[in-house]
């Protein structure tokens, strides 16, 4: 079933350049990327995003990560793409990660990871609605 997805490039990947590379990954592992856009997330927009994760002990630190430079946000679309997107990323810690995922490859801890990608079909819906107007969704298809 065709299915939709947000992914996040993390600040340290944009800060050391890997916007691109990271770009190209994705589009030649066949997700259509059906929109995008830079943005240095405000500390409350943060705060709501990973509002999931408020009580794990890591949760400030995330977020205070996560508004410590621009971010790259995405939609995109593949079969199956959620969960085909969290296998080509890899294992939340990077050391864990599978050779050739983009994780392993550009991550640097747990913390520095790459990228965000939602975790499941519901939640991606939510995550692309709270950066993304359905026009622009369409827009780009
Ligand atoms: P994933 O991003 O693989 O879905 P989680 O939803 O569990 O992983 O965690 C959200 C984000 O929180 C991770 O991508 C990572 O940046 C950060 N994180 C997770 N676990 C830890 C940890 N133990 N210490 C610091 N940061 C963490
Ligand atoms: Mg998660």
């Amino acid at each position: 079933m065709i299915q939709q997805t947000l992914t996040i490039i993390k600040p340290e990947c944009v800060a050391k350049h890997h916007i691109g590379d990271i770009l190209q990954r994705i589009e030649k592992a066949d997700f259509k990327i059906l929109a995008i856009r830079m943005v240095r997330l405000q500390s409350q927009e943060a705060q709501q995003f990973y509002l999931i994760h408020k009580d794990r002990p890591f949760y400030q630190e995330l977020v205070q990560y996560m508004c410590s430079g621009k971010v790259v946000v995405m939609v995109l679309e593949k079969d199956n793409c959620v969960e085909a997107f969290r296998k080509f990323i890899g294992s939340t810690n990077p050391k864990d990660a599978a050779p050739g995922t983009i994780r392993k490859d550009f991550g640097t801890d747990i913390q520095n990871n790459c990228v965000h990608a939602s975790d499941s079909p519901e939640n991606a819906q939510k995550e692309i609605a709270f950066f993304f107007s359905a026009k622009e969704i369409i827009l780009n298809q």
